[in-house]
């Protein structure tokens, strides 16, 4: 049929089909994903100009909103264009521009329906909530939510009180507050979206149906928003507050705070909510939080971009690691969780028992449904003699840290491998190149470490020897990507970078401690400064013989009179044990009061002063190639306060 005149526009295509249902595709030029850019924005406005018209001469019975992109529906605002937007002079003018739009889709005459894919984030969930109806293919790559905390914003076009309208205000408020993303089912249950398909194919057929059935989605049942009313509401804010103070406080975190105060304010009434978005939220993006939180976002991106690309990009199927202990075990089993078939090898079985068990209460939580949970616990096998060295497209050794042990596994490793096989250690401590030259090929082996607990913690450090050449490194850089780790590249140095920086933090406030402060009191003050545990509790929690042996290897003996040296003598190995410089219950260390103290975050600052000197000696000396990806590598391996955008932007800052 003919079609009618028509905007030009890049970011959409648009036609009329023989039924009167007009086909809206969003399809962002040049990019792995669509994203709501300004100009998107733009475009949509005249279309949706012309859909007015179209609709009131009877042409355009309704809209159907779907993606151009496999990857997903739509990933959000254009984060790379936030920068430039955080500016009081344009920020709440374009804002106010979006609001209008989006209000103008809500009240257009025909019904408008979004058929969802993958991704539907941020301010694409917002244009679906706008929308009149949602439907979504239920399967593992429909997720669905607001991510925008972690950017030190909350939702801007219209989110907040919309998600509050359809979701009512306990899931609405927990979605935002968290940015946790849910599945299709979760959102299907939250009244977020409207009906499930089981494929996309099955999209276009069921969002006729919606158009021609002139579907409309429904508000949460009254039931749900009675936390929005009355008093309940200053009862429910006050319980929010408590539960996001625990992890983000209000001087370092701003956004989630300033969502419960617009939610204490208006969570009765969804449209004074969304009226009240603009003035909250504009001071959130040029906060100095939001400014170094994308900062974060755009260094943990470009760890992304790493890895070999074209045609010689490896495929990793097969992981064989030796040595079942803490980490090889947990290092197994993240393998396996992430999909890859694992074959663990220790000395005998009764040694890799544990770690087999280990990984199934770790499937069970991760994984959650039975027949994936029955596939992670095949694809991990044990292997006491070592025959799945021979197939594996990667070997990760993690046995006990000896100079002489791990050169002869490798050696054997070396002979029994495939020729084009990634071989890996473990070691935090030895040089690499001391255990490469045990090796006939001395270039094939690279470090891979991994921090512990495995699988809470994001950063893999591929280590560099001198013998390896860019490949080697950016193959083993696509692997820790292929397991969803983050790699950041360091020279074979002491300590790498995480080890080297964290230990004159830990070992500063430890002898402080041994002076006579409070360790309560140095605890509290660097999670004050913005560090997500203190550096006595962390001490326990990696141990005190790890620390110990740790500091030795940085050339920092722990006095022999030291309490730090009695704990060690007597066993007293922190969490791992049940006592260390505290007394642990039930994974929890046992504190006291701090005593009272005038500024906890300047005392904090001084806490972690060795640290930030430590990343500015990293730097120099060539452990990490630049100070952006130190920043990354320390914030990533040591939870370093996100929200100052890393210890060297921080002190650029003048804030550490
Ligand atoms: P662990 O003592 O828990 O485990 C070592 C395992 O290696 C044991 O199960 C042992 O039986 C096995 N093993 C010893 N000789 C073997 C052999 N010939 N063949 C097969 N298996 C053998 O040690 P861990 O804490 O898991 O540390 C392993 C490696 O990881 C070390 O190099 C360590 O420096 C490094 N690392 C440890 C941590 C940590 O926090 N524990 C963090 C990063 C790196």
């Amino acid at each position: 049929m003919a079609q009618p005149q028509m905007p030009q526009t890049r970011n959409w295509r648009f036609e009329i089909d023989f039924e009167g249902l007009g086909w809206l595709t969003i399809d962002t030029p040049k990019a792995p994903v669509n994203t709501l850019s300004r100009e998107a924005i733009a475009e949509l406005e005249t279309l949706v100009l012309r859909f007015e018209d179209l609709i009131a001469s009877g042409e355009l019975l309704g809209v159907i909103l779907l993606s151009g992109k496999d990857s997903g529906f739509i990933a959000g605002a254009d984060v790379s264009e936030f920068d430039a937007m955080a500016d009081y002079a344009i920020l709440p003018g374009a804002l106010r521009r979006t609001h209008a739009l989006f209000d103008r889709i809500e009240h257009l005459k025909a019904p408008f329906v979004c058929a969802i894919h993958g991704f539907c984030l941020g301010g694409g969930l917002e244009l679906a909530l706008a929308s009149h109806y949602r439907i979504a293919v239920n399967n593992e790559q429909t997720r669905i939510g607001f991510p925008e905390v972690n950017l030190g914003l909350f939702p801007g076009f219209g989110g907040t009180g919309r998600s509050v309208r359809q979701a009512g205000p306990v899931d609405a408020m927990q979605i935002m507050l968290t940015g946790k993303l849910l599945r299709a089912g979760q959102a299907r249950t939250m009244g977020l979206v409207d009906r499930l398909v089981r494929h996309r194919d099955n999209l276009r057929w069921e969002a006729r149906k919606a158009v021609l059935g002139n579907k409309r989605s429904k508000a949460a049942p009254w039931t749900r928003t009675l936390g929005g009313l009355g008093p309940a509401r200053p009862y429910l804010a006050k319980r929010m507050r408590k539960e996001v103070g625990k992890k983000a406080r209000l001087e370092h975190y701003p956004a989630p705070h300033a969502l419960i105060d617009l939610f204490e304010m208006h969570g009765d009434d969804w449209r004074a909510m969304v009226k009240g978005e603009i003035d909250a939220f504009v001071p959130l993006m040029v906060s100095d939080t939001a400014t170094n939180l994308r900062r974060v976002f755009f260094l943990s991106e470009g760890l992304k971009k790493q890895g070999v690309k074209g045609s010689e990009k490896p495929v990793f199927r097969r992981v064989h690691v030796i040595g079942a202990g803490v980490m090889g075990g947990d290092i197994a089993a993240w393998c396996a969780l992430r999909g890859m078939g694992v074959t663990l090898q220790d000395l005998d079985m009764d040694r890799i028992k544990p770690a087999l068990d280990r990984a199934k209460s770790l499937f069970r939580k991760r994984l959650k449904k039975p027949v994936e949970v029955a596939s992670a616990i095949a694809r991990l096998e044990a292997d006491v003699g070592g025959k799945g060295l021979a197939r594996a497209d990667v070997v990760i050794e993690a046995v006990v840290e000896n100079l002489e042990i791990k050169r002869k596994i490798l050696a054997e490793a070396e002979a029994r491998a495939n020729s084009n096989a990634i071989l890996a250690t473990n070691t935090s401590s030895i040089e690499l190149e001391r255990i490469a030259e045990g090796l006939k090929n001395p270039s094939r082996l690279i470090g891979l470490h991994f921090f512990n607990p495995v699988a809470q913690l994001p950063l893999v450090e591929v280590i560099r020897s001198k013998f390896n050449t860019d490949l080697d490194i950016s193959r083993g850089a696509s692997f820790a990507l292929a397991i969803a780790k983050s790699p950041v590249v360091v020279k074979s140095a002491p300590g790498f970078l995480v080890n080297r920086v964290l230990m004159p933090y830990m070992l500063g406030a430890v002898e402080r401690l041994e002076k006579g402060e409070s360790k309560e009191l140095l605890d509290a003050a660097a999670v004050a400064f913005g560090m997500p545990m203190g550096p006595i509790e962390l001490m326990d929690t990696v141990g005190l013989d790890v620390g110990k042996s740790v500091a030795h290897e940085l050339g920092r003996e722990v006095p022999e009179n030291s309490r730090f040296a009695a704990l060690v003598a007597q066993g007293k190995l922190g969490r791992k044990s049940g006592e260390g410089f505290y007394k642990w219950e039930k994974g929890k260390a046992q504190k006291g009061d701090p005593p009272v103290h005038a500024d906890l975050a300047v005392l904090g600052r001084e806490l972690v002063k060795p640290l930030v000197d430590m990343t500015v000696v990293t730097v120099n000396e060539g452990v990490v190639v630049s100070a952006d990806l130190a920043d990354i590598g320390v914030i990533l391996g040591t939870g370093f306060a996100p929200f100052l955008g890393g210890p060297l932007k921080a002190r650029q800052d003048g804030k550490a």
